[in-house]
């Protein structure tokens, strides 16, 4: 055949393909779930790129997806009339992954199937999926608005290689036909499929339809040889776009469900918030928080923000004005009728409503959070782990919500000396000692460090309790945050520190040990003058002989670091 053309799966998409097939075993029914979920981003594309040019519909506005099963061939098959794919895009979408990370994140895979199953769970299952129930994947495609002849077949084993050859194709869209395993013939039924695609599609927006017969009509039953009846498509799923229905119609189940579908995840999330509001701004909000960091959450290309759409029409995915940063770990989706049909990334840039949306937004999650902290520990433990990181990025970034924000960190401290970050600054604010009015922490490269730190033997002595500080981010957070319910925050390892309580005694102890240094103190500022700025006495240890410290002004240790490691 002239036309047919063999290529192989860029090496990523072949690793990827592999492990999927192996530690996905036990989760087999997950592909029909995968597929239609693309269907219907399919037709979600196709329903936004008509708004602009309704030529695209080619006659055709019912959006549907259609599934099929053949028993005595061993198919299924899922088609959708969505936006389809050119040949290029074809080659790309399925060949590639063009996910950056994407090298890393397998190298991580160890092997261990149930480890293995939760990372690419992280990193997004998708179209591979198929290849989980089947031997051989055909995939019928055909741009919406292009010619029946620039139809597209490719074709897969799932092993090294896929084939892709011209195929006309009289309908737009999408259709792919799973030839299933030995092992899991027993996906081409029609009740276990119907089964599956309600447990996962039922807030899928646009309809699933399977073939039915219907019953005979009642004056025709008792006849005989009455003609059988004609089998008809006919949806299997609600087909309501899940967010536009009251909380209260609304299972837990159905939220996980589609939550997977709007993450490209495969946990179930951690929690929840389903906003409808009106008033000056008019929206619909359904925002996410994961059991799991994604595993690009530190780079910069990766996706994020939530689905936006403008009154119940899909816009774009990964919208990212309408969340700060420090909140990027959020997915979901917003649904506003404020915004225009033909909003675009340009324009979203400089819309007024974008601003109160995203301050709106920024105050669900906080909120959302706020009560998971004061309702359910474990789970607020669960988030921190995951994202607490990320959160220390909010009050450099959100001034407006400092306090709110400030509330929801979690830090180490002397008072458990543990590693696991689970003390609030309220905790600390209601131990701190009598006259103490402050707040003291001290920063290192890593917990043990910081635990170890000889600026702490004086408070220790005291019994004064210091938050332990070692995240990359933690200077950076204390130089915004400064204080917290009236207290300033100190670094133990800056200036002088004021310990209030001292009492006539250790003043005078003070002074005689200030006298009796003199000449050891100025003979140490002629021999390290280069190297520091200050040479004083100091009461501040009580085991070690001498320590660093930084001056009031200075950039702290962790800081310098940064910058150094940044060339500066
Ligand atoms: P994801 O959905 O997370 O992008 P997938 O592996 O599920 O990843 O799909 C890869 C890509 O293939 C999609 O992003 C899309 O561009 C394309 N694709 C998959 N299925 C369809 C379909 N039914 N119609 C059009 N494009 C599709
Ligand atoms: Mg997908």
């Amino acid at each position: 055949d002239m036309n047919k053309e063999t290529l192989g799966f860029q090496t990523e998409a072949r690793q990827l393909l592999q492990l999927m097939i192996h530690s996905l075993y036990s989760n087999k029914e997950i592909f029909l779930r995968e597929l239609i979920s693309n269907a219907s981003d399919a037709v979600d594309k196709l329903r936004f790129a008509a708004l602009s040019d309704d030529a695209l519909l080619e006659g055709d506005g019912e959006y549907a997806v259609r599934v099929d099963v053949d028993t005595d061939a061993g198919t299924v098959t899922i088609s959708d009339n969505g936006i389809g794919m050119s040949r290029d895009e074809v080659i790309d979408n399925l060949g590639t992954i063009a996910k950056s990370g994407t090298a890393a994140f397998l190298e991580q895979l160890s092997g261990d199937q149930q480890k293995d199953s939760q990372l690419i769970g992280q990193f997004g299952v998708g179209f591979y999926s198929s290849f989980i129930v089947a031997d051989r994947v055909a995939v019928h495609t055909r741009k919406a608005g292009v010619p029946a002849s620039e139809g597209v077949l490719w074709e897969s084993r799932g092993e090294a290689e896929f084939t892709i050859e011209a195929q006309d194709k009289a309908e737009r869209g999408t259709s792919i036909t799973l030839f299933l395993r030995e092992d899991s013939k027993d996906f081409a039924d029609d009740w276990r499929v119907r089964s599956v695609i309600k447990k996962y599609s039922d807030h899928i927006s646009v309809p699933v339809l399977m073939k039915e017969t219907p019953p005979p009509a009642a004056e025709t039953a008792e006849e005989e040889n009455a003609e059988p009846a004609e089998p008809e498509y006919k949806s299997v799923n609600e087909a309501t776009a899940l967010w536009t229905r009251s909380r209260s119609e609304v299972t837990d189940e159905e939220y996980g469900e589609f939550y997977k579908h709007v993450s490209h995840d495969f946990e179930d999330p951690l929690s929840w918030s389903h906003n409808r509001v009106e008033g000056k701004l008019e929206y619909t909000s359904l925002l996410y928080i994961p059991a799991r960091a994604p595993f690009d959450m530190w780079n910069r290309d990766a996706n994020l923000g939530v689905k936006l759409y403008v009154q119940r029409t899909f816009i774009m995915d990964d919208a990212e004005q309408f969340l700060p940063m420090y909140l990027r770990f959020v997915k979901g989706v917003l649904d506003s009728n404020d915004l225009s049909l033909n909003v675009s990334r340009e324009i979203l840039q400089q819309d007024k409503t974008v601003d109160a949306l995203r301050s709106a937004l920024s105050k669900r999650v906080l909120d959302m959070l706020s009560k998971m902290a004061k309702n359910d520990a474990e789970k607020y433990a669960t988030f921190w782990k995951e994202f607490g990181q990320v959160l220390k990025e909010g009050p450099a970034e959100d001034m407006g919500n400092k306090d709110k924000i400030a509330e929801l960190l979690r830090f180490s401290s002397t008072h458990t000396d543990n590693e696991v970050q689970d003390q609030s600054l309220k905790d600390y604010v209601e131990r701190m000692q009598d006259g103490q009015d402050k707040i003291f922490y001290v920063v290192a490269e890593n917990f043990n460090t910081a635990k170890r730190s000889p600026q702490l033997e004086v408070f220790r002595k005291r019994g004064i309790e210091v938050l332990l500080l070692s995240d990359r981010v933690d200077d950076w957070l204390m130089n915004h945050l400064q204080e917290f319910d009236g207290k300033q925050l100190q670094d133990v390892a800056r200036g002088r520190l004021d310990l209030e309580d001292e009492n006539d005694e250790e003043k005078k102890a003070r002074e005689e040990a200030e006298k009796d240094s003199e000449g050891l103190v100025e003979r140490l500022k002629t021999v390290i003058a280069d190297a520091v700025e200050e040479v004083r006495v100091t009461t501040r240890l009580t085991n070690s002989p001498a320590c660093l410290v930084v001056g009031e002004q200075d950039m702290g240790a962790q800081m310098r670091r940064i910058m150094e490691a940044a060339g500066q």
